[in-house]
């Protein structure tokens, strides 16, 4: 499996497009203008790949931009946790308030929130909940290539915020012990905003989490 990232949005969100054997799933797709949306659209289309569906961890405004589009594009359905609807459903007031253009995004086809596991083809992702920075935040681990795509939980030396609604910094804190620091150190994590990093650095250097 492949993993893409996209850096997207005035909110410089990594979006992430995983590919196998000709299928794809993209994660949180934040493109939020033409060019975006073109150099996402030119990925998919030069490496033949069929969009299965599109992935949310959460849905804050940066992380659902270009879920309209991709879903209309790709012509993919919406998985994402229920827990997270209400962040879904007030997109448009968020984006109006940030002054951003918002194509309103459609409600999901699935809710993965007694899912396990995904698959691209014979390829597992096992989802894990995740809450504090969300109420619905879920992340994506790839057990055979040894990574996660984590949202806004985990950054480089840093963490989501939790001040947003349905925030919660002991919960976030505790999602992350317990559910990525349980993870093999040398597990590389991808992040919803700047670079990646891997758990044993964070364990060992993250201030939030000493
Ligand atoms: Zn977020």
């Amino acid at each position: 499996m492949k993993i893409q990232p996209f850096t997207f949005n005035p909110f410089q969100e990594n979006t992430y497009v995983l590919s196998n054997e000709g299928q794809c799933f993209i994660v949180d797709p934040g493109c939020s203008n033409r060019t975006e949306e073109q150099e996402l659209v030119s990925y998919i289309e030069s490496n033949n790949l069929k969009v299965k569906a599109i992935l949310n961890t959460h849905c804050h405004i940066d992380h659902i931009l270009g879920n309209a589009f991709c879903c209309n594009t790709f012509d993919a359905p919406l998985w994402m946790d229920s827990r997270d609807l209400p962040n879904l459903r007030s997109g448009k007031v968020l984006s109006d308030m940030y002054g951003i253009p918002y194509q309103v995004s459609p409600e999901p086809d699935l809710l993965l929130d007694d899912q396990k596991t995904i698959k691209l083809n014979e390829h597992e992702l096992e989802l894990r909940f995740v809450p504090g920075h969300a109420p619905g935040h879920i992340v994506f681990i790839n057990h055979s290539l040894k990574w996660v795509i984590a949202g806004d939980t985990l950054f480089q030396l840093s963490i989501g915020r939790t001040d947003l609604p349905g925030g919660n910094h002991d919960q976030l804190l505790d999602s992350i012990r317990r559910e990525l620091f349980s993870l093999d150190d040398d597990y590389e994590v991808h992040c919803g905003h700047g670079v990646s990093t891997n758990i044993g650095f964070e364990k060992k250097h993250n201030p939030f989490l000493k």
